[in-house]
C-alpha cells in the first residue's frame, strides 16, 4: 500500500476522534469544548511549571534528536497542524508526559531503559496520541487550568533531590504523571502504535517498552521495597504484563494493518545518542557512593554509617541501622542569626541537653534525649540538621559512636572532592567473547543489584545475556 492510500484510510479514525472529544457524555460544556489556541495557551503556561520543577537535560545534542523523532511521529498523527514540543528533563523518574495544545517530556530516566529510536518514537507516539485525543483537556476544567498560577507548594530541600513529580501532580492533576487510567491510556496505545506504523516504525516496538518498563517496574517495586521508598514507574504501564495482555495486543494489532514493508528500528543510531547519558541521581542533585552523600552543587558531604542503608529519595535524605531500630534524617533550612547551640536548644525543646561542637572547622552543636540526638552545622548560607531517632534509649547507646561519626563526618567539599564527584553514565560498549552480565556487573558501580540493572536496561532481564560484537549499555 503506498502512502497516499495510507493516509487518506486514517481520515474517518480521524472525524471519529474529533467528534467523540466534541461530544461529552455528560452533556456538560467542559474543556474539550475549548479552542485549540486555548488549549495551546494552557499548555504554554503549564509548559513554564514545569520547567520551573524539572530541568531541562542540558545536552543540546540530545535535545534535538529527541525532538526531531518526535517530530516525525507528530506529522503522522491525527492533529498534524499542531506545533509540538519534545523536551528531555533532566530527572531520574522513569517516565514521560503531555500537556495540552502538544507539549511532550521524556526524563532521561526513561531513556536509559529504550533500546532503539523505534522504541522512543513508541514513548513519544503514546504521549503525542495523549495529546491528540486530548486526553490531558479532558482531566481539568478550564477553571481549574487558568487558576493554576506561578505559587509552588513550598518543598522540603529542593535541592536535594526531584519533587517535581510529586508537585506537578498536585499542580496539574494526578493523572499527568500517573495515567489517565486504563481506556485512555489504551488508546494513547494504540493512537502511538498507529502512529510508529506511519512513520516507517515496526508498531510492536509498543509492546516492547512496556514490556521493559513492566520489567523495570516489577524490579523496582522490591527495590523500593527494601529502600523505603516510591518505586520509579512509567505511568502507562498496567498490572498485567504485555505479553498476557490480550487487550494491548489487540488495540496494537490494529495498527499491524498498516504495515510497514522494512521498519526502521534505529538502534545503533538511538545508543550512540544516549552515550554518556546521566544514570540515577546527578552530582548536583546529590549522590550517594558508598554510605557518603555529597551534594556537588551545595558543596557538602556526609558519611553514614557503613552498614546502614542509605536512601536519597525525592523527599529526603535518610539511612537507617542494620537492625531498623534507629534512623538518621538530614535536613536543612537558611542559616539564623544566634549560634547553632540557639538553634539546636529551640529545635528540640527543654528536654534535650545541647553541647556545642565543632565538626571540621564548621560551627555545630549535637543535642541529646536519651533515645534521640540531632546534629545542627553551620555551612555556608544554610543550617544542616540530622536527626536521629531510636527505638529506644538502650538502642540509641548501642549506635551513639556511629552516629556521632557520621555527624561530625559532614564537610564542605574541597575542590578536588568536587571533582571526583561525577553521575552515573550510560556508556555504550561493544560486547567481546566470554563477556556476561555477571562479569561486567563485578566491575560495576551499581552495587549489589548490578546484574539485574544491567539485564534491565538492555531488555534482557531476567536471564538474557549479550551476544559477542553487540554494543549495550554498561554504566560506568
Ligand atoms: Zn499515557
Amino acid at each position: 500500500m503506498n502512502t497516499l492510500t495510507k493516509s487518506l484510510l486514517v481520515v474517518p479514525i480521524l472525524l471519529a476522534l474529533s467528534s467523540c472529544a466534541r461530544n461529552p457524555v455528560t452533556g456538560r460544556q467542559d474543556f474539550v469544548m475549548m479552542s485549540e489556541a486555548q488549549e495551546v495557551s494552557i499548555g504554554l503556561r503549564q509548559d513554564i511549571l514545569v520547567k520551573q520543577q524539572y530541568r531541562v537535560y542540558p545536552s543540546r545534542a540530545l535535545q534535538d534528536y529527541v525532538e526531531s523523532v518526535g517530530q516525525k511521529v507528530a506529522t503522522r498523527s491525527h492533529r498534524p497542524l499542531l506545533k509540538y514540543h519534545y523536551t528531555v528533563v533532566d530527572s531520574p523518574e522513569i517516565n514521560a508526559f503531555a500537556l495540552p495544545g502538544g507539549y511532550i517530556y521524556v526524563t532521561r530516566g526513561i531513556l536509559a531503559y529504550l533500546n532503539s529510536e523505534a522504541e522512543l518514537a513508541a514513548v513519544l507516539g503514546h504521549e503525542t496520541g495523549h495529546v491528540t485525543a486530548r486526553h490531558g483537556v479532558r482531566q481539568q476544567s478550564a477553571s481549574q487550568a487558568a487558576q493554576i498560577g506561578v505559587t509552588l507548594a513550598s518543598i522540603f530541600v529542593p535541592e536535594l533531590g526531584t519533587n517535581a513529580g510529586y508537585n506537578l501532580t498536585n499542580m496539574l492533576g494526578g493523572a499527568l504523571l500517573s495515567g489517565y487510567g486504563r481506556e485512555h491510556e489504551l488508546e494513547a496505545d494504540r493512537l502511538g502504535a498507529d502512529y510508529l506504523a506511519r512513520s516507517g516504525y515496526d508498531p510492536h516496538a509498543m509492546i516492547n517498552v512496556v514490556g521493559v518498563l513492566k520489567n523495570q517496574e516489577l524490579f523496582d517495586t522490591d527495590i523500593a521495597k527494601q529502600e523505603g521508598r516510591e518505586p520509579r514507574r512509567y505511568h502507562g504501564v498496567f498490572a498485567t504484563h504485555p505479553d498476557a495482555d490480550t487487550r494491548l495486543q489487540q488495540v496494537v494489532g490494529e495498527s499491524k494493518s498498516l504495515e510497514v514493508a522494512n521498519p526502521y528500528e534505529g538502534r545503533d543510531v538511538f545508543l550512540r545518542q544516549i552515550d554518556g547519558l546521566t544514570f540515577n541521581d546527578s552530582s548536583d542533585q546529590g549522590v550517594v557512593r558508598n554510605n557518603v552523600f555529597s551534594h556537588g552543587e551545595l558543596g557538602f558531604s556526609i558519611s553514614f554509617p557503613s552498614e546502614w542503608k542509605v536512601t536519597n529519595s525525592p523527599a529526603s535524605i535518610s539511612a537507617r541501622s542494620p537492625d531498623k531500630l534507629v534512623s538518621m534524617q538530614l535536613k536543612m533550612d537558611v542559616k539564623p542569626t544566634g549560634t547553632p547551640t540557639e538553634y539546636a536548644r529551640r529545635l528540640t525543646g527543654g528536654g534535650s541537653r545541647v553541647e556545642p561542637e565543632e565538626f571540621n572547622g564548621l560551627s555545630a552543636a549535637i543535642a541529646y534525649t536519651p533515645s534521640t540526638i540531632t546534629g545542627v552545622t553551620y555551612l555556608g548560607s544554610k543550617t544542616y540538621i540530622v536527626q536521629t531517632v531510636a527505638k529506644s534509649p538502650e538502642v540509641m547507646d548501642a549506635q551513639r559512636n556511629a552516629v556521632l561519626n557520621s555527624m561530625r563526618s559532614l564537610h564542605g567539599m574541597s575542590e578536588a572532592e568536587r571533582k571526583k564527584l561525577r553521575p552515573l553514565q550510560v556508556k555504550i560498549i561493544t560486547v567481546k567473547t566470554g563477556d556476561t552480565y555477571a562479569e561486567l556487573a563485578r566491575r560495576s558501580p551499581l552495587g549489589k543489584n548490578a546484574e539485574s540493572y544491567l539485564r534491565l536496561i538492555n531488555a534482557q532481564y531476567p536471564k538474557g545475556e549479550p551476544t559477542p560484537g553487540q554494543s549495550i549499555k554498561i554504566i560506568d
